[in-house]
């Protein structure tokens, strides 16, 4: 998994699995998390399976 921002390798943060109950199929979601301070996606969680849509959980902005 490389991050859509500064193209260097991402780490996996956490995964997770919902199982649908009609179907009883489990998707898998991966998230991985940059470590390059300079990213604007540093330390923010990045989700794998949907390329490039990140979901900012850890990092408070103050504006
Ligand atoms: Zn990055």
């Amino acid at each position: 998994m490389i991050c859509p921002n500064c193209n260097n390798a991402v780490i996996l943060s956490h995964v997770t699995s919902t199982t649908e109950i009609e179907t009883g199929e489990t998707t898998t979601h991966y998230y991985y998390t940059c470590l390059d301070p300079r990213c604007p996606s540093y330390l923010k969680v990045i989700n794998g399976s949907e390329e490039g849509k990140e979901a900012e959980i850890r990092e408070k902005k103050e504006s």
